[in-house]
């Protein structure tokens, strides 16, 4: 299969993709769905769009019949990549440039590759001679980069998921992740009572509570076994502000902290165990305040699900072995597809996650090559 991978297209299409400014935010997907939507005429697909907002377009692309004859495959993939700072690049984030075997640019690693690779695995499989196992559904979504609301979570909202199994090419190096930690950001406000700095045991300090918060969470062990491919769950106290001047005792302190939970954690579970922390410090003066800004759900296909087998095969056929099971320290909009559609999803795909969203981000040019032959594998053996 990896022999009729015509490398070009795959390059070509990546590059054009690559070229659509589609940074997130402030988000505008239109153009790259065009692209997308030309490249996918081709194999005759039947389209449909979603657009929450002005220009914040999903794009529904679906080839085969549609009519349940066949089972279906969804390729979820995002549109949208993060901002970029151009002085800081050696060649143009929009670019595509070729150089030493790597294709750069904002989003070749995250993740318009691997979008290019799952189209262009139509193509191979033409070339090929052989028919499509299954119906291939494509969900090229917006706003994956700010969390989905716009993108993914609107499809699951809209009841427009549907299908067997999915397939989400975010740059994984090809291992074949089936699970993911969510993640918790929040917002802690301790609040005190002012006093003249000259005298500090008339007042209390939030400062001083804070103080303890940051210690009684950061990197703090929360008692939850570790899993297998995922570790420990983890707390980072990231931002710290409080006071307003070194002769006053402080009236408020704002602390934000990110944390990161396990598969089968929910969001009111993952904020218990902040308050459980807090609370066991047992200070009397210690008030505070605990806001949710984001919560991403953790995400987990079972090992044993067939869905891992076929894609285990069809790994194994095209690249000669199976893929390395992984788990992800960031959540992707697989969480979506296997939670609220609850369809089998696995993520896999050319990209490196340590290109991801830095400068010069790039991607192998082999790596495409094997993703696209990878999926094309798929397409003509996933029967249900
Ligand atoms: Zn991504």
């Amino acid at each position: 299969m990896r022999d009729l991978v015509d490398a070009g297209a795959v390059i070509d299409l990546t590059r054009r993709l690559v070229a659509v400014d589609t940074q997130n935010p402030p988000g505008n997907e239109r153009a790259a769905a065009d692209v997308a939507r030309a490249a996918l005429d081709r194999f005759g697909a039947r389209f449909d769009e979603v657009e929450p907002r002005p220009a914040r377009v999903s794009l529904l692309a679906t080839v085969g019949a549609g009519d349940g004859s066949r089972p279906t495959l969804v390729v979820n993939g995002h549109l949208d990549v993060v901002p970029v700072d151009p002085t800081a690049w050696t060649h143009d984030p929009f670019g595509g440039d070729e150089h030493d075997g790597r294709l750069y640019g904002r989003g070749t690693t995250d993740m318009k590759g691997g979008i290019a690779c799952a189209v262009e695995a139509l193509a191979t499989l033409e070339r090929a001679g052989i028919e499509r196992a299954c119906d291939v559904v494509f969900h090229l979504v917006a706003d994956e980069e700010l969390g989905g609301a716009l993108g993914a979570a609107v499809l699951v909202e809209r009841d427009l998921v549907h299908g067997n199994a999915c397939i989400d090419p975010e740059p994984t190096s090809l291992g074949v992740c089936v699970a993911e930690r969510g993640l918790l950001r929040a917002t802690i406000t301790t609040h005190g009572v002012p006093a003249h700095g000259s005298q500090p045991h008339l007042g209390v300090s939030a400062v001083e509570k804070m103080a303890k918060v940051v210690l009684a969470l950061h990197n703090a062990d929360f008692g939850d076994p570790e899993h297998e491919l995922l570790g420990r769950p983890t707390c980072n106290a990231g931002v710290i502000e409080g006071g307003t001047a070194n002769n006053v005792v402080a009236e408020r302190c704002r602390l934000e902290v990110d944390r990161r939970v396990l598969p089968g954690t929910t969001r009111e579970e993952a904020v218990a165990g902040l308050r459980a922390r807090i609370d066991a410090i047992d200070d009397p003066e210690l008030r505070y305040d605990l806001d949710v800004d984001l919560f991403g759900e953790p995400s987990e296909l079972d090992r044993d699900d067939p869905f891992v087998a076929t894609f285990q095969k069809a790994y194994t056929e095209v690249l000669g072995a199976p893929g390395p099971l992984i788990g992800m320290q960031f959540t992707t909009d697989a969480r979506f597809v296997r939670n609220q559609a609850g369809i089998p999803a696995i993520v896999c795909g050319p990209g490196d996650i340590d290109k991801a969203h830095g400068v010069d981000e790039s991607v192998s040019i082999e790596r495409l090559v094997d993703a696209t032959a990878l999926y094309a594998q798929l397409y003509a053996t996933f029967a249900g």
